[in-house]
């Protein structure tokens, strides 16, 4: 499964946690999202009540998790991490939600991964902080009512068309997160590196920016292998481009930071397809490689930097993709 940046190991997880901001103050970027989220902290503050629930969607790495330990951080309230895959049951769920402590926040990741009967128990929880507990089966079965302590949900998702409309509409407050611009990407990573210790001259970092595929997540990976590339064979401080572009062209992103997956995608539709349009199925057996995974990770990317269109009759490539991968486009000549 594609990782989109994941943190691959305990080490890794500990220093991505390391590296998260703690407070709004501190996000970089997502301008409009922080100011509506400030004020519905501040309204729940005035108030003396928990927050709205909070909808979260963008493709991974952009700060879901992060903007949802900030409102905890921020309204001084405790945090629950759950996620989708892991509420199988609407048990599952009951045992989640009867466990919260008044004004806790609970975040679920992945949220349009939940079973079904755990949503429909979650609608009624959001809306009347309750639940009712199935007992027994058949003729003799019969609900009992709890009533829970009042939190705020935040829900994460990489596509919020995937939730039916019931879920979606019980948030009080929804956001969608876009990719950083390479300005934000360069101060997230000098934040990054100024915490780890590294020296990273403005051309290093412009260069980390660059092939970050507009993910602060991606950016500090990249900023922790050029470390790791600086204290085996430099003297772990200054970056310089070319050492910078060696590290780098070890993973493999390439100069505009697509990856492996990316251009895997990429080829199959300029190549295979011939520019398309395509159909997301047969993309994705072309690749190997679940729709779901190409369609809220993949293709928002390309979309967004030009090189893939989205049309009713499938997905095209566009002439810069062309470009990019070196092949003649069918319409004239070699861009
Ligand atoms: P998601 O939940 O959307 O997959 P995360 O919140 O886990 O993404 O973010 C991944 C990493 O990227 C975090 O470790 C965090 O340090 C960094 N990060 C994400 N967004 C920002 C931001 N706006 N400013 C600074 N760092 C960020």
């Amino acid at each position: 499964h594609r990782d989109a940046g994941e943190p691959i190991d305990e080490t890794e997880l500990a220093i991505e946690g390391a590296l998260r901001p703690t407070s709004l103050a501190e996000f970089v970027g997502q301008q409009k999202v922080r100011g509506q989220l400030q004020l519905l902290l501040d309204a729940a503050r005035i108030q003396q009540r928990p927050a709205d629930h909070i909808l979260l969607s963008g493709p991974p790495g952009l700060g879901k998790t992060t903007l949802a330990m900030i409102v905890a951080h921020e309204s001084d309230r405790p945090l629950r991490l759950s996620s989708g895959p892991a509420i199988q049951h609407a048990g599952d769920l009951a045992a989640l939600l009867s466990s919260l402590t008044p004004g806790e926040v609970l975040f679920i990741d992945e949220v349009h991964r939940m079973a079904r009967s755990a949503e429909e128990m979650l609608y009624l929880a959001m809306e009347d902080f309750r639940i009712d507990i199935m007992v027994g089966k058949g003729a003799g079965a019969t609900s009992i009512p709890l009533d829970l302590a009042p939190f705020t949900l935040v829900g994460a998702t990489t596509r919020s068309g995937l939730l039916p409309n019931p879920l979606r509409d019980r948030f009080g407050f929804t956001a969608h997160l876009e990719f950083y611009d390479a300005a934000e990407l360069e101060q997230v990573i000098a934040r990054s590196a100024a915490r780890l210790g590294v020296e990273m001259p403005a051309r290093a970092r412009a260069e980390i920016a660059r092939r970050s595929r507009g993910t602060p997540r991606i950016a500090n990976r990249l900023l922790r292998r050029v470390r790791d590339y600086l204290v085996v064979h430099g003297d772990g401080t200054a970056a310089d481009i070319a050492t910078v572009d060696r590290a780098l062209d070890l993973y493999d992103v390439d100069a505009i930071g697509l990856d492996r997956l990316d251009r895997a995608v990429l080829d199959a539709l300029v190549r295979r397809f011939r520019g398309g349009p395509v159909g997301l199925g047969t993309l994705s057996v072309a690749v190997g490689e679940e729709a779901e995974t190409i369609e809220s990770v993949v293709e928002p990317y390309l979309v967004r930097i030009g090189f893939m269109g989205r049309t009713p009759r499938g997905r095209v490539a566009t002439p810069e993709a062309y470009a990019h991968l070196g092949v003649a486009h069918p319409d004239g000549a070699f861009t």
